[in-house]
């Protein structure tokens, strides 16, 4: 197993590269830890790193650990959407530091600087990361390391303090010029990165996260597809296809334990109906998601025959016949500002 001095936090975007090339620019030897989650991350994306940047990229999936901390309530809380970046990066750099020993390295590098993000960059928080992560001693932020107090891997001499960066602030400038200076020509965009940021995301996540006593990680994937439709009496949840490359994701997903709802002689969205574990559906909970999903088939309500939806459950097949126009008490999530309201609430029924 090859070794390395350090070990990098490397979401792939331009920070973290740069962190990353300039301690390789200086002799170190590093490898990437890119963390995924259903809420981030590009694991397709190592080979390209490498390729283009020079910098080995290992996978690390957080997503249940990630996922558990969302469903407890960040300690740190939300940022302006569901993005807990602080406890984020605390987890991320607890990981890190499990597993410097095993790569035989002595220190992490974080791409992070000074002031640039209002919640996670700034001066106090990031002592709060260092400190809540236990990584005091071993944490090197390169690009803002010459603004920041020194740290052990400066002061034994480890790292050269004096060719480490003073970036400060929202300004790229200073990036690209390091860039430049690193030969690094293809810069990654900044916008994308994390789907916690995005309110629509937002809206897809909440509810999983209200109504399912621990949420797993693969819940998250589920909400990424299509639209998601919960009932209103009961809360069962569908994910519906919106076009055929969403039916074909949601199949790909789809787990045992899930009801997969497929129209049987007409076109229209796929659906996977995720059961609270132990917690089966009733019939008539099975016939409103069968005509819920009838209902989008524009050809399917147009008819006026039964429409036959297959359902599928442990490798089982059923057929429920409904008609388009059934009613049924499934219902998009709540918008933005509904979430957001629900989010305040939680937020003060836990400090209550
Ligand atoms: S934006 Fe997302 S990935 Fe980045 S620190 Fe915040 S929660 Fe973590």
């Amino acid at each position: 197993m090859n070794t390395y001095d350090a070990l990098s936090l490397f979401s792939g975007g331009l920070d973290s590269i740069l962190a990353t090339k300039l301690m390789i620019a200086h002799g170190h030897k590093v490898l990437g830890l890119h963390f995924v989650s259903p809420f981030f991350g590009k694991p397709e994306k190592v080979a390209f790193w490498q390729r283009e940047y020079g910098i080995p990229v290992e996978v690390i999936d957080v997503g249940q650990e990630f996922v558990d901390l969302m469903a407890a309530f960040p300690p740190h809380g939300f940022g302006k959407v569901l993005n807990p970046c602080v406890d984020c990066k605390i987890l991320m750099l607890r990981r890190a530091k499990e597993l410097l020993a095993a790569h035989g390295a002595s220190f992490i590098i974080s791409g992070e600087v000074l002031g640039q993000r209002p919640m996670s960059q700034r001066a106090d928080t990031l002592n709060i990361i260092r400190n809540d992560a236990d990584v005091r001693d071993v944490l090197l932020r390169p690009l803002s390391a010459g603004l920041l107090p020194p740290t052990p891997m400066e002061e034994s001499g480890l790292v050269d303090r004096s060719r480490l960066s003073s970036l400060c602030g929202r300004g790229r400038k200073g990036q690209y010029a390091l860039a430049k200076a690193l030969g690094v020509t293809t810069i990654p965009t900044q916008a994308g990165g994390c789907r916690l940021g995005e309110r629509e995301s937002a809206r897809r996540y909440w509810p999983i996260l209200r109504h399912f006593p621990r949420p797993l990680a693969h819940y998250f994937d589920l909400a990424n597809v299509g639209r998601q439709l919960w009932r209103r009496e009961g809360g069962q949840w569908l994910s519906m296809g919106r076009e055929h490359k969403d039916n074909e994701k949601l199949l790909k997903l789809a787990r045992p334990e899930h009801y997969v709802f497929v129209l049987k002689s007409f076109p229209g969205p796929h659906a996977v109906g995720c059961p609270e574990p132990g917690k089966d559906w009733t019939e008539g909970e099975l016939a409103e998601a069968a005509a819920c999903l009838a209902s989008y088939s524009p050809k399917a309500r147009k008819s006026a025959e039964a429409v036959e939806v297959i359902v599928t459950r442990n490798g089982m097949d059923r057929v429920i016949a409904v008609h388009a126009d059934d009613p049924h008490g499934f219902v998009d999530n709540l918008t933005w500002p509904e979430t957001r309201a629900a989010q305040k609430e939680w937020e003060k029924s836990l400090a209550g």
